[in-house]
């Protein structure tokens, strides 16, 4: 499913073929059109696209560029639109320190009106930020303190560097990414969109402009949004329909458009593998774990009423040769199930496929004895989360189960040691950016003190 996030074909670049247009965007797989106002005409003409086509939404606001002509009408206007079904979110609004159509004080007035009146409303805002990260961010800190629940909003065709988006996921908001980052010179945009969680991802044409590679130099239209999907999901080691699907579920949990993704998902693909959900508990409460909170993996809710059995969980695989390789692998240690795992690593290895365990290296405590010889020749890789450089740390980072505390972290590496007598590829994992953790002596321990692969990675990127 393609979502085109922010289209502007409400305007006069359209006026020739704009039925034409919204057609091919229909016929190219496009799901949703979020036509966005820049002042009160075009909101007006935006509500009635999506007044006209079912697959159309619209937003109302005034643009950092037009809030000079802002007068005692307007925000009466906007309010008026708001109260409209499928006007969806208040933008785009912001501020644009590089044109400076508009003094710089009237825009951060009027952005923070319209802040105030997305909050009375409860409506999710879009913002236009343009060479002015620190302006940007100290306003809408003023209205988006950490409040997990709080409806925020996008910032649309993201061009800032690390440091704004870092701060635009911790207020909440989500990023969304035009034609720009299809562009050859952008790098260093290129290096920010790896780094945004999934959860946190859109992509937009903002046509007429920014028209992704290879239309570059001709006019957007929303057709040509799969340019810049696809695009992130080379850059992030994924397929396009894995960025597809994780942007649809954002576009419901925003705006309640579209499906949820359903719970109790048993096996879920992602890039070439197929990845085997087998439970949510764990012997650990890694800080940055939504396992309880939020268990949700590119697009996929690994909820679980209950547990599958090793029949369903084999019965939930079509066939392993059309995968690189089977994970065990969910929001929860899989060792807790090792039975399920030994029946069904059996059937797949019998069947010619390729398995990899993926684990917090508690097993062997949590199943009181050494499992890895029964792991032999089931298991080709195995993954374990190491995660921390002493002991100490892990116990703060990872908090695992009262009894485990102290010492688990040494039954961590004798698992590790012990695993490379027995499974053909050993590699230890860190998630990066966790207090207290020296991400250098990390690596350092995982080369030297045990010779296998080392990984970082962020939470919640999968790659
Ligand atoms: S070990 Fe894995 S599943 Fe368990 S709490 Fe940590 S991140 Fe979550
Ligand atoms: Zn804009
Ligand atoms: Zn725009």
């Amino acid at each position: 499913m393609i979502i085109d996030t922010h289209a502007h074909i409400d305007g006069a670049d359209y006026d020739e073929d704009r039925e034409a247009v919204i057609e091919r965007a229909r016929e190219n797989g496009v799901k949703y059109i979020v036509n966005v106002g820049c002042d009160v005409e075009s909101s007006y003409r935006s509500m009635e696209l999506a007044e006209q086509y079912d697959f159309m939404y619209a937003t109302a606001g005034v643009h950092p560029h037009d809030v000079k002509s802002i007068d005692a009408n307007t925000y009466a206007h906007l309010r008026q639109l708001l109260l409209h079904p499928k006007v969806i979110a208040l933008g785009e609004i912001g501020l644009d320190f590089f044109k400076n159509y508009s003094p710089q004080d009237v825009q951060r007035a009027h952005f923070r009106n319209q802040i105030q009146m997305a909050r009375e409303m409860n409506k999710p805002i879009i913002i236009h930020c343009r060479d002015a990260n620190e302006n940007t961010i100290a306003i809408l800190s003023e209205f988006y303190p950490k409040e997990p629940n709080a409806r925020s909003g996008i910032f649309h065709c993201f061009s800032g560097d690390q440091k704004l988006a870092d701060k635009a996921l911790e207020m909440g908001f989500y990023i969304s990414f035009s034609g720009s980052v299809t562009f050859k010179k952008a790098d260093n945009l290129r290096a920010v969109a790896k780094t945004i969680p999934a959860d946190r991802l859109f992509a937009e044409t903002d046509c007429p402009y920014l028209t992704p590679v290879p239309h570059r130099g001709k006019r957007n239209e929303p057709a040509y949004v799969n340019f810049t999907v696809e695009k992130l999901a080379e850059i992030r080691g994924l397929k396009i329909d894995d960025v597809q699907r994780t942007m649809a579920l954002n576009f419901f949990e925003l705006f309640g458009i579209g499906e949820n993704a359903s719970t109790g998902t048993i096996s879920y693909k992602i890039r070439n593998s197929l990845y085997l959900n087998l439970t949510q508990r764990c012997t650990a409460d890694c800080v940055f774990c939504t396992r309880l909170t939020k268990p949700v993996v590119q697009g996929y809710n690994l909820a679980l009423q209950r547990e599958p059995s090793a029949q369903e969980v084999w019965e939930s695989i079509d066939d392993v040769k059309n995968y690189a390789e089977v994970v065990f692998c969910g929001f929860g240690e899989p060792t807790l199930r090792l039975d399920v795992i030994k029946e069904v690593a059996r059937k797949i290895k019998d069947g010619g496929g390729r398995v990899r365990l993926n684990t917090n290296g508690h097993g062997n405590v949590i199943n009181k004895r050494n499992i890895l010889p029964e792991l032999s020749g089931l298991i080709d890789e195995i993954s374990v989360s190491l995660n921390a450089d002493t002991s100490e740390t892990y116990d703060e980072i990872c908090q695992p189960l009262p009894m485990l505390k102290n010492g688990i972290y040494e039954k961590i590496k004798e698992f590790i040691a012990e695993a490379k007598k027995y499974i053909p590829e050993v590699q230890a994992t860190i998630v990066t950016h966790q207090k207290d953790v020296d991400e250098t002596k990390c690596e350092t321990i995982v080369n030297e003190k045990f010779g296998v692969k080392y990984r970082a990675r962020r939470y919640n990127i999968v790659g």
